[in-house]
């Protein structure tokens, strides 16, 4: 491909609304452009790399078994109906209705559609297991879109669903596919960590996510170096090393606290530790209550109650309901007056028998030396995990302290169990002949967040550095020639590598070196072959290897003196990529 009749609208200055390197880079190297809130229109070199990766999580999809198929993006209303999503969903779903008044949505996720379209087509035992999946837009109505394709609202998806007989073929599949995904983010370049990410129902590794380690990320990891345990902070189980006892005093008294209402505020007018007060969190759940006691010094995990609630919807009790139950909002503490209509939960880290600063349920008051123990029976108000981890923690396989890093996250696995399966009944008759229904396994990778993710852990203050299995073009060719016959002669060089099936853009355009180079470290081409006065009149061509900024000057005497070297770089940059799948086997 030659530049001059090629497109690349880098640019020098960073755009204004972005703030990451990611986003930065992509629009200065001219990848992408902004269509509008969440929506990026890709330019031809943004769509090689994209397609670059479609490829590469293509063919280990396909090398897993899997089945590649391609369903609309609009989908009907009533499939969304009959799996109770369409009033679950919220408004990241985006709903329209078409011209017979029929109401439809672009699909954020296809559970619904790969389930009606897989369901007449499996019938026997036989047919199964089957993991079918596309690689397709979906559009998800993200309240803050950001970070440009890292949270946009139209983005691409490699979406995979397993359909199978019992949960011992799903686990098979599911730890192919844990695999599958460790290949395809080695592939990218990618270094990812599986976390656990739910414990919920169907207990242990019943999903993990893959995350990539960065200050950006929206997510919080909790990694032990010692044992190598890692998990999503929201499901990190909090193990106390032992209770610790709350210094408070013994003896119960009430203190004047004015205007003192929240638990730093608190803890500092009366100089003791946050950890020695108790707070109290009022929610309410599905139309339900619930009061929680946690150390002052921790904070809610709002995924853990849920989960332990079996919870749809959780939010704070509003000031209506707090009067109904005559809480005093910021002077909570025990000795509330109990309703039966309010349950009770205490945080495991919380001491019984420890003296603690809580509420008094006056305003204006709390008080010293709060025993759980005095107030409430243990045979009725249950003691459980509801903390959220923090760095520091013990690390629940091993009792070493966790780090806990941000991370974002590509791609997700998740044992699904019968959920979907039952609401569109996809069943099979077993080896008997009975009807079974079965159980599923679904698989996601945001295909446009991996490739910002890679500018994010490849990039310098020059640009980007792709991974030579991604970048737009392996090489890039410059040339500082001014008259025809010598850039007749560079072009001779140029063919012998297109002949020779090298991936090379030749930048023959009509500019200085000095933008030339600059734009072809921007945009980040893993090797660089400089040819002007020296290759001219010495017949000298200069190879760059972009991550390094390494340089090597060779002489040009047959094709092959300079393929060799090329193919040196190549085998170079592509060593850590083997040797991180060599690792996974
Ligand atoms: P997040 O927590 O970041 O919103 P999610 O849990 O909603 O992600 P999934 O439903 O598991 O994501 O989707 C599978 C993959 O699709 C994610 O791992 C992510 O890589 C990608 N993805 C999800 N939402 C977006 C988005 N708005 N823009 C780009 N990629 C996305
Ligand atoms: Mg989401």
């Amino acid at each position: 491909m030659k530049a001059s009749s090629y497109l690349i609208p880098t640019t020098k200055d960073d755009p204004q609304d972005a703030v990451v390197a990611s986003h930065k880079l992509m629009l200065r190297a001219g990848l992408v452009r902004k269509s509008a809130a969440g929506l990026y229109s890709y330019l031809p070199l943004g769509l090689r790399i994209l397609k670059k990766i479609e490829s590469i999580v293509r063919e280990e999809m396909d090398d897993a078994g899997a089945l590649e198929f391609q369903l609309p993006i609009l989908t009907p209303a009533e499939i969304w109906k009959e799996s109770g999503r369409w009033d679950k969903m919220g408004k990241e779903m985006f709903r329209l209705r078409d011209r017979h008044d029929v109401e439809n949505c672009l699909g954020p996720t296809h559970e619904e559609s790969f389930c009606t379209l897989v369901k007449p087509m499996v019938r026997s035992y036989k047919d199964l297991p089957i993991n079918v999946y596309q690689i397709h837009t979906k559009f998800r109505d993200e309240i803050r879109p950001r970070f440009g394709v890292i949270r946009s609202r139209e983005f691409t998806m490699k979406d995979a669903y397993s359909f199978h007989l019992d949960e011992e073929s799903l686990d098979k599949t599911y730890q192919k596919m844990r695999l599958t995904y460790r290949r395809i983010f080695a592939r990218l370049g990618l270094s990812t960590i599986p976390v656990q990410a739910d414990s919920g129902n169907m207990g242990g590794s019943a999903s993990e996510e893959f995350m990539v380690v960065s200050p950006i990320g929206e997510e919080t990891l909790t990694i032990c170096g010692s044992c190598g345990y890692s998990g999503n902070i929201e499901k990190t189980p909090v193990i106390a090393a032992s209770i610790l006892p709350a210094l408070a005093g013994d003896i119960e008294e009430i203190i004047e606290t004015p205007g003192k209402k929240t638990i730093q505020e608190v803890a500092s007018f009366l100089s003791v530790p946050e950890s020695t007060t108790l707070k109290a969190v009022a929610m309410s759940y599905d139309g339900k209550y619930v009061l929680i006691f946690l150390t002052g010094d921790r904070e809610l995990n709002e995924n853990k109650l849920k989960n332990f609630l079996g919870a749809n919807e959780l939010r704070p009790m509003g000031q209506t309901e707090l009067t109904k139950f005559e809480l005093t909002a910021g002077f909570i503490g025990p000795g509330f007056k109990e309703n039966n209509e309010l349950l009770v939960l205490v945080d495991a880290l919380v001491n019984w028998d420890a003296g603690y600063v809580a509420g008094a349920n006056e305003f204006d008051k709390h008080k010293k030396g709060v025993k759980l123990s005095k107030y409430f029976l243990a045979a009725k108000v249950q003691s459980i995990d509801l903390a959220q981890a923090r760095e520091g923690d013990l690390c629940p396989n091993c009792s070493s302290p966790l780090q806990a890093e941000k991370g974002i996250e590509v791609g997700h696995i998740f044992k699904l169990g019968q959920k979907y399966s039952k609401a569109f009944d996809v069943s099979v008759l077993n080896d008997k002949g009975k009807a079974t229904l079965t159980t599923m396994g679904c698989y996601g990778i945001g295909v446009n967040r991996c490739m910002a993710t890679v500018i994010e852990q490849c990039n310098d203050e020059k640009g980007i550095f792709w991974p030579i299995s991604i970048a737009p073009f392996e090489i890039c060719l410059v040339s500082i020639a001014k008259s025809v016959e010598d850039n007749a002669r560079i072009a001779e060089v140029y063919e012998g590598l297109k002949e020779a099936k090298y991936d090379i853009l030749w930048d023959d355009r009509d500019l200085g070196p000095g933008f030339k180079f600059k734009d072809s470290e921007l945009i980040g081409f893993p090797i660089r072959l400089t040819m002007g006065k020296g290759f001219l009149e010495k017949k000298e061509i200069t190879i760059l290897n972009r991550k390094t900024m390494e340089e090597k000057t060779i002489v040009y005497n047959a094709l092959s003196d300079l393929t060799q070297e090329i193919d040196k770089i190549r085998t170079e940059l592509k060593q850590s990529i083997s040797e991180s799948l060599v690792a996974l086997n």
